[in-house]
């Protein structure tokens, strides 16, 4: 990918730490007042409010798809760290730690039961109101029903991708009777494929990398209209399902007593790969917060794809192969070479800062948290607990001790065992 002069001037005043590809800590330049940033935004409040709403609408459907979960919300536990474990993340610094255990989230054990059902649920709906086939039906139970699996029969989803988003979209795509087409570059791993197609998914595979993948499929679905694309880069439905996640967690935050307000500061530590889960995340947290949550994005060192394109600006597109970083990483949930565009426009002015990590850092935090905590995790979803320390040194002392950090853990539970046991053991010999 080309780069203007002018995002090649900016890039060329990054830290040098992330030229080379290691760790660092990058404070958002463009960081602005929340009201602002949320005010400029090509979505708001009352797109969050619709899309808990379609939540809402969905739930008797999701309970009768999916007994584990009765009340049909799709949203997981908040939990506090053993003492010893919590002092170890903070390292010397201070603060709570609590952890928003995604990792084990209803139907998919990842972040992308958030954004990839809801936007299949989303499709499935304008596909039943076109056809008329809501008047009459008394909840959305009825979306399980014959006439509406014979139609999404006729109808394809179709996404791109290194594993989760496809899971998460063709399991309820398929849940709901669609044909479900799932198209990953070639280098995704064994299991993830054959996992898809023991759903009914056709997996369908693409030389070159995470972004080429969604590229071919792009172009391969633009002008049918029997088919929906999930577009992992470009898409609203997905920010907003995951933005929906806010609302649940502010529940939490109040039951567990936690204060979230100026001079108790939120920071939240997410996992980046292209944007649109932290990017979904922070726009929600920052839409009932407003400037009290402070979202940290972490990314690997070789694929630190937002901050590039932080860096750049959002009218700049920018690669991580642009200064000569190679995308590789064993956090395959976070390997992008390019950020979204549309998570770094409507969620860039709201990140705080991007920590990048070291591969060896997340192995040895996945075996920490298993040994200490329980916690069943993929090598992208122990990305945050890498990050607080390094982040947490520059807070000023008085704030910090006030705060609560907030470790999104985004992905794991459904890990075979062969592929966490290989983890673990990586994480017990990395230095
Ligand atoms: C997809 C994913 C992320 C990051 O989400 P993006 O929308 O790509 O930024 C983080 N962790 C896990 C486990 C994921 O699958």
């Amino acid at each position: 990918m080309g780069v203007s002069p002018e995002a090649a001037a900016r890039l060329s005043a990054l830290p040098p730490a992330v030229r080379r590809g290691e760790p660092a800590t990058w404070m958002n330049p463009g960081r602005r007042p929340a009201a602002d940033a949320l005010a400029d935004a090509e979505m708001g409040a009352a797109d969050l409010e619709a899309a808990e709403a379609r939540w809402r609408r969905f739930a008797p459907l999701l309970a009768r798809l999916f007994p584990e979960i009765e009340d049909g919300r799709i949203d997981s536990r908040l939990l506090a760290l053993p003492e010893a474990t919590a002092r170890a993340v903070v390292a010397g610094g201070s603060g709570r730690v609590w952890v928003k255990a995604d990792h084990d989230l209803p139907v998919t054990g990842c972040i992308k039961a958030r954004g990839g059902v809801y936007e299949v649920l989303a499709y499935a709906e304008r596909l039943a109101a076109g056809a008329g086939l809501l008047e009459g039906a008394a909840d959305y139970g009825a979306f399980a029903a014959a006439p509406f699996r014979a139609m999404f029969a006729r109808h394809v989803v179709a996404v791109g991708s290194t594993g989760n988003l496809g899971f998460s979209v063709g399991l309820m795509a398929r849940a709901l009777g669609f044909a479900v087409e799932v198209h990953m570059s070639h280098d995704a791993k064994a299991w993830k494929k054959e996992r898809l197609r023991a759903l009914g998914a056709a997996v369908i595979e693409h030389p070159g990398d995470y972004g080429s993948a969604v590229a071919a499929a792009r172009a391969a679905f633009a002008d049918r209209a029997d088919a929906h694309f999930v577009d992992d880069e470009d898409s609203r439905d997905l920010f907003l399902g995951y933005a929906a996640a806010a609302r649940d967690l502010r529940r939490q935050l109040a039951a567990a007593g936690i204060p979230v307000d100026a001079e108790h500061p939120l920071f939240v530590y997410l996992p980046c790969g292209v944007g649109g889960a932290p990017g979904g995340v922070a726009f929600g947290l920052s839409l009932l917060f407003g400037d009290a949550v402070r979202p940290v994005f972490v990314e690997p060192v070789a694929a630190p794809c937002m901050l590039l394109q932080l860096a750049a600006g959002p009218e700049h597109p920018v690669s991580v192969y642009a200064i000569g970083l190679d995308n590789r990483t064993a956090a395959d949930g976070l390997a992008c070479a390019s950020a979204s565009l549309l998570a770094a426009r409507a969620a860039g002015p709201l990140v705080e800062a991007v920590v990048t990590v070291a591969d060896d850092a997340l192995f040895r935090w996945l075996r920490r948290l298993w040994d200490e905590a329980g916690l069943r995790l993929e090598p992208s979803a122990a990305a945050g607990f890498a990050a607080v320390a390094p982040f947490a040194a520059g807070i000023d002392p008085g704030l910090a001790a006030r705060a609560t950090h907030l470790v999104w853990t985004t992905g794991g539970a459904h890990l075979p065992d062969a592929e966490f046991e290989a983890a673990l053991a990586r994480g017990r010999t990395a230095a």
